[in-house]
């Protein structure tokens, strides 16, 4: 086991499958135009052999399938099925729902049991000025599907003063009555919001969230396993809500999160462009790849920081 002198180790893996993405967000684009694959993209029998020998060289158990949008790339099938059977823990996966009717059957097959969607508005027109992307009425009915197979959901929803802070309660009411957690999400300072005015103007805290909630619900804190990412609050008779506050509550010292790109690459932290490359080591036999995968692992340990200081590198080219 590799831990470092706070006690964190890597537990949970955030697979990104892909760095293409069918949404050009404007908090992770600046400049609307789609994201592309990244060149030399692992395939996903060399991902899967990434996730075994990960799972070996550090115990990992839990397991999130993310992007880009991980439900664009065809490779998507073989890895969700082929994770699905390596035996892990949990397995769960981040995605903006767009093509998820495309996806119904493999989902229901894999047997696959917690799902993220990703949605930060219920007004058609605000949901084209965020994502930039698809549609709103595609993702509802994706939602409805997915409740429909029993999948437990979570819904990400980054609020933002300019464009859905408007959307705060609704988005809660719309969970509520369909027994969906939502997980606000502090806008983060990563890529081209990094050190821009954009960023400060648009920021919505834990505390004015709190604020919107509380004039609808009363809520109470409630207690989140010792690594998780969310503070969790209980709206008795309704359900719990979650806000990663990034910035105003950090969890770094906590953090359990271990990173894969889609070309192969480890980043230990959100918050630090450093990586370590992997993909010339799946090749090798077990008895050489685990002692090499351990020194590159203690290197990527090395670069979680203390709190998150924003970072250039957009989400999508490490998974959100
Ligand atoms: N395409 C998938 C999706 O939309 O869920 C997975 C990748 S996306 C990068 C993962 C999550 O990161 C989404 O919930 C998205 O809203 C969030 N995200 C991206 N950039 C962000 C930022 N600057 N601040 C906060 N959340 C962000």
């Amino acid at each position: 086991m590799i831990v470092d002198r706070l006690g964190r180790k890597f537990s949970n893996l955030r697979v990104s499958l892909t760095a293409a993405c069918n949404y050009a967000c404007s908090y992770c684009v600046p400049d609307g135009k789609r994201l592309m694959k990244a060149h030399n993209e692992l395939s996903a029998p060399r991902l899967l052999k990434a996730v075994e020998l990960l799972q070996q060289a550090t115990g990992i158990d839990k397991v999130r399938i993310t992007g880009g949008e991980p439900l664009v790339t065809p490779k998507f099938d073989d890895f969700l099925l082929g994770v699905m059977s390596i035996g892990l823990s949990d397995v769960s996966l981040t995605t903006n729902g767009q093509l998820i009717m495309s996806k119904k059957d493999v989902i229901a097959e894999s047997g696959l049991k917690r799902m993220n969607i990703s949605l930060d508005t219920l007004n058609p027109l605000r949901f084209k000025q965020i994502a930039r992307g698809g549609d709103l009425a595609t993702v509802l009915k994706g939602i409805d599907a997915m409740l429909e197979l029993g999948i437990k959901l979570k819904i990400n929803m980054v609020p933002m003063r300019s464009q859905n802070y408007s959307d705060i309660l609704s988005m809660l009411d719309f969970c509520f009555e369909r027994g969906i957690e939502l997980r606000y999400i502090e806008l983060m300072r990563m890529g081209h919001l990094l050190g821009s005015k954009g960023f400060q103007a648009d920021f919505v805290s834990m505390e004015s969230l709190l604020d919107e909630i509380g004039k609808k619900y009363e809520f109470s804190r409630t207690d989140a396993p010792y690594d998780s990412t969310a503070a969790r609050f209980y709206v008795a008779d309704y359900g719990n809500f979650g806000i990663i506050a990034n910035e105003s509550e950090p969890f770094c010292r906590t953090c359990t999160r271990l990173r894969l790109s889609s070309d192969g690459y480890l980043y230990g932290c959100l918050s630090s462009a450093n990586r370590q490359d992997i993909s010339g080591i799946l090749e090798l036999p077990r008895h050489l790849a685990l002692p090499k995968l351990q020194g590159l692992l203690v290197n990527a340990l090395g670069d979680k920081k203390l709190a998150f200081q924003g970072e250039v590198t957009v989400m999508k080219f490490i998974g959100g």
